[in-house]
């Protein structure tokens, strides 16, 4: 049986990873600060095979038995959390990255980083493929997530090089679905909610700034893709359909059924004007694309919050 650690497993997509790797006939043993996840999100996945750690991985990572995979997740995600939690954010990429880094090294393990889109910044190519470098505004607000990540990226490949550590890096681009927080400040949470509650749509400038939705369950099963094959530099995952945030806006408006208004709001600091991933490499390297739409995907997320709003 392999043994897998999950850094930020209590959290929205770490928890959804955790379920898909006990489902594989993984142990997990599932590490997070609880900072932005929470116990609720992993309740249901107490079994023999699960393991909950109330750790940092800021402070030392230190894990006894043996590990197969080692799964780098932790981080503040939404924008409010990482400019809540600068200097935290800026740990975990770093301190923490190299300590999950470390942990893999030691246990001769396969060790996968979870990157994120805003290595693009705001991106001057588009769609964004991986040999892309960025736009990124380096002593920006957002920089402290995007900085912290790109770092996490090149320490990977460093111990790749360096120390010979079996590495992938996954470039998750706006992913949505059950377990988001209602209030973690990111438009699809804010949105669903706002629209059940029969509060005014914040959108953030004139809307015409572009996202692409990933479903969690395809993100998870383009996560796992990944791990299990043999390329060590990044590779997008995302859902490659573009809305602009007002069309998104919309269509929640029309799949709740809701009555509220829509309001504008100014447009946040280095707020990206377009974001739409190239999935070439995922779809030839994997095999992997998403499956599920953002109207479906949608509808199931809105389920989620009916009661939790
Ligand atoms: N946004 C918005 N209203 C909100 C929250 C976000 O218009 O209440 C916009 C935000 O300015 C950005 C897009 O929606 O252009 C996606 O924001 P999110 O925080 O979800 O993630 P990002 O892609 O910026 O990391």
């Amino acid at each position: 049986m392999a043994t897998s650690v999950i850094t930020g497993g209590a959290g929205f997509l770490g928890s959804h990873l955790c379920g898909f790797l006990l489902a594989q006939g993984h142990r997990v043993i599932c590490l997070d600060n609880l900072d932005t996840g929470t116990l609720e999100n992993i309740e249901h996945l107490r079994s023999e095979e699960f393991e909950f750690r109330h750790v940092d991985c800021v402070d030392q990572l230190e894990v006894t038995e043996p590990v197969d995979f080692v799964f780098h997740l932790a981080s503040p995600a939404s924008p409010i959390d990482y400019l809540r939690l600068p200097l935290h954010t800026l740990k975990v990429g770093s301190y923490g990255t190299h300590h999950a880094l470390g942990l893999a090294k030691f246990k001769r393990a396969r060790f996968l980083l979870a990157s994120t889109s805003e290595v693009y910044g705001d991106p001057l190519v588009h769609p964004q493929r991986e040999d892309y470098w960025g736009n990124v505004n380096p002593i920006g607000p957002r920089s402290v997530y995007d900085e912290a990540k790109r770092f996490a990226e090149a320490a990977t490949m460093a111990y790749h090089r360096h120390h010979g550590v079996a590495t992938r890096i996954v470039r998750i681009f706006n992913t949505y679905g059950p377990r988001m927080r209602l209030r973690d400040g990111r438009v699809v949470p804010a949105f669903i909610g706002q629209a059940l509650k029969g509060e005014p749509l914040t959108v953030f400038g004139a809307g015409q700034q572009t996202r692409s939705f990933c479903y969690c369950s395809d993100l998870i099963e383009g996560i796992y893709r990944l791990s299990q094959s043999d390329y060590p530099a990044p590779v997008n995952i995302g859902n490659p359909t573009e809305f602009t945030i007002l069309e998104f806006g919309k269509l929640v408006l029309q799949l709740t059924g809701s009555q509220s208004q829509i309001i504008y709001k100014p447009l946040p600091q280095d707020d990206p004007k377009q974001r739409r991933p190239d999935i070439t490499k995922a779809r030839k390297l994997l095999g992997w694309e998403p499956q599920i739409q953002l109207a479906e995907g949608l509808a199931k997320t809105i389920e989620y919050f009916r009661d939790k709003v």
